[in-house]
Order: structure tokens, then sequence, then C-alpha cells
């Protein structure tokens, strides 16, 4: 089942996706990334596979109690398209490793922006989020006013490249968190899911959340079905 999900994309938000590079292990050695799991820690004793029941067994006790270095054995590697606010709070993640995209060498598009499909009103009991949604006469407006405001903003950035500015300095032009990226990261499982706990989160950006969201399940379930299995029994939704 792996062997598709290599060369998968999922789309998100209004122009954005994601998609699977590659994997590690690769689905060309037969053994699948829960495998790899069970096998790294057995190195412990020098042992490999004991049958299907007994592995996972092996699994779920290694992810219970926090023996998390044989999750680090598989990694995701994946190219991402989303706007600059949701690169912002993704960076921060110290565990991806990451190259990017370069506004200094590749113009923008004039549709390389994010339009959103509903405007989220400010949280009255939580000053960081959003909660409900303007009335779909202000959304209007307001989603006018923001392709309006991109329409000028790209007028302006062309402009200055017709005039002979750089490209790393046309671009102040444009407005900084709307605008899409494309980037290409790797990760391992463990810092994955230290990722997915955080950013699939209520409290987290919904521009985000719905990249963490893409990830787990359409990417992360099918390449590990039973760490994601643990994971939502002892780190989403931990009963002890
Ligand atoms: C809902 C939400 C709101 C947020 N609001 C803000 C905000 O207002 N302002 C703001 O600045 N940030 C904010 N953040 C970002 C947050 O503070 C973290 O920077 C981000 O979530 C990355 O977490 P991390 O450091 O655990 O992850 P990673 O960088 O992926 O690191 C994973 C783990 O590795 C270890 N590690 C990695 N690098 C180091 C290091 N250099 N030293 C020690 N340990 C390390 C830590 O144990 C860490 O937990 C917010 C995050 C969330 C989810």
């Amino acid at each position: 089942m792996t062997e598709t999900l290599i060369g998968k994309r999922v789309d998100v938000l209004d122009k954005g996706w994601i998609e699977l590079v590659d994997l590690m292990p690769h689905p060309s050695t037969d053994i699948s990334g829960d495998l790899a799991i069970v096998n790294a820690a057995r190195v412990s004793f020098l042992g490999e596979s004991k049958g299907s029941d007994r592995d996972k067994k092996l699994l779920f006790y290694l992810l219970r109690h926090r023996h998390t270095s044989p999750f680090e054995m598989v990694e995701l590697k994946f190219r991402v398209r989303a706007p600059l606010v949701t690169w912002w709070q993704w960076v921060r993640h110290r565990t991806w490793n990451m190259n990017a995209q370069s506004g200094r060498y590749t113009p923008f598009e004039e549709n390389d922006f994010y339009v959103p499909d509903v405007w989220r009103r400010q949280s009255k009991d939580n000053k960081q989020a959003s909660e409900g949604q303007v009335t779909d006469a202000d959304g209007e407006a307001l989603t006018a006013e923001l392709l309006a405001h991109y329409e000028a903003s790209f007028q302006h950035y062309q402009n200055a490249l017709d005039k002979g500015v750089s490209k790393e300095m046309a671009r102040l032009f444009l407005p900084g968190f709307s605008v899409y990226y494309t980037w290409v990261t790797k990760i391992d499982a463990h810092n994955l899911m230290h990722f997915l706990r955080l950013r699939m989160a209520e409290d987290a950006q919904y521009e985000i959340r719905v990249y963490a969201q893409a990830i787990y399940e359409h990417f992360f379930k099918q390449a590990l079905p039973w760490t994601a299995e643990a994971f939502e029994q002892y780190i989403l939704n931990p009963s002890e």
C-alpha cells in the first residue's frame, strides 16, 4: 500500500498542497515503517520480527513507555505549498529539515496568494485564537477588499521589477503572510508525532492545522498504521 504513497499529492487550502516525495524505509525494501521501528527496538537484544502480534505489541509498549528512539528510524520527505502564515509557524519546529523556494531567484505569480473561504472572528476568551465567523455580507466584502489589495500589491511588485529592481527587493510590495511558498522538508516519525500533536490541536491556527491533518490522514496513517493507532491511544487521547 505504501508503494503508491510516494508521489501522492493532497490539496490543502485554496491553492496549497502536500506531496510525499520519499519514505524510509522505501516500499521497495518490503519492510514496513512499523516493522522498521520494531526491528530497531529489537537491535537492543539483536533480534528481528517475531510475528505480527508480538511485533505490534512491542511497538505499542515502546510508545506507551516513551521509548522513542526506534521511531526516529522512519523518515518522511514532503514537498509542501502553503501560505507564509503557515510556513512561519511550521519553521518553529526545528526538527524538520527544510529547503525552500527563493523569492530572490523565482518571481512570484499573480495568483500566488491565499484567499480564505471564511473570515473567522476574534475569540473572546483566547487572544491568540479565532471562533465562529463574520456575517456572509461582511465576509464577501472583506474578500473583495483582499482581492483588490492583492491585485494592487502585485502591480506594485511587477512595476518595480519592470523598473529593474531586484526580485529580493521588489517582493517588499507583496502581502507577506498571504504569499504561497513551496519547500521540501523531511522529518522522522518521532518528531512528526510531536509536530502533529501540537499542530492538529484545536488551539493551533486553522491554516497550519489543515496541513497537519492532511499529513496524518493521508500519509502517516497509511505509512505507519500501528504507530498511528498507538499515537491515538497514548499521545492524542491518553487515558492514564
Ligand atoms: C498553539 C501554539 C501557539 C504558539 N504560540 C507561539 C507564540 O505566541 N510565540 C512564539 O514564539 N511561538 C509560539 N509557538 C511556537 C512554540 O513555542 C514552539 O516554538 C513550537 O511549537 C515548536 O515546538 P518545539 O520546540 O517543541 O518543536 P521542535 O523545534 O520540533 O523541537 C522538538 C523537541 O526537540 C527538543 N529541541 C529541539 N531543539 C532544541 C533546542 N535547541 N534546545 C532544546 N531542546 C530542543 C525539544 O524537546 C522540543 O520540544 C506556538 C505553538 C503552538 C502549537
